[in-house]
């Protein structure tokens, strides 16, 4: 089984760890970019973009992580689809530029800032439940990226090779093929 990390400078980890276990995966928390070498792959989870980012720069972090990202295995969810989106808009901010996407950051007016639902999905196994918190919404895409769910006809979960995102956040529903996925994808890439 893969070992996976989870970037735990700030945001929501432990769900995201309880459901890797669950699917037989051994997780660890990532607090210092040495770390980065030890792990077969690495979920940048929730939480506010900017925070991260101080966190990152403040640990020296980015620069090894943007390496990191750019072969290896990386999943972000909400805030981690922004830090690894080419250009990060409303406002503009500093990213990691591995995702071929542009996103507009807290893109859904106050209302539907946060909220459940369900949507069809290329995955197999029918609608997937998608929790949104202070969402962003994915504006442009390359042509290397491909859409596995929407919302409202934008790009929710998307994977370019390597690289997978949701702007959601499926580690707080139970379930889970969204992880499942992300643990084939870094299986394939040991193989
Ligand atoms: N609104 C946050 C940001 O802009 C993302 C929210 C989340 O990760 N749930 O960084």
């Amino acid at each position: 089984q893969p070992t996976i990390g989870i970037l735990a400078l700030q945001g929501a980890f432990d769900a995201h760890a309880r459901m890797l276990q669950s699917l037989g995966a051994t997780t660890v928390l990532v607090r210092k970019p040495e770390q980065l070498a030890t792990i077969d792959g690495l979920i940048i989870p929730g939480g506010e973009s900017t925070t991260f980012l101080k966190h990152l720069e403040r640990a020296g972090f980015f620069d090894v992580l943007a390496e990191f990202t750019r072969t290896k295995p990386t999943f972000g969810t909400c805030a981690g689809v922004i830090l690894m989106a080419k250009t990060v808009l409303s406002p503009t901010q500093k990213s990691l530029g591995v995702l071929d996407i542009a996103i507009e950051r807290n893109a859904y007016g106050r209302q539907n800032d946060s909220r459940i639902l369900e949507a069809e999905t290329s995955l197999p196994g029918g609608p997937i439940e998608m929790v949104y918190i202070r969402a962003p919404r994915i504006t442009e895409m390359g042509p290397g990226v491909e859409v596995l769910a929407e919302r409202e006809g934008s790009p929710t979960l998307v994977r370019q090779g390597h690289l997978l995102a949701a702007t959601f956040h499926p580690e707080l529903s139970t379930d889970p093929r969204v992880h499942q996925l992300f643990l084939d994808l870094v299986k394939s890439g040991r193989n």
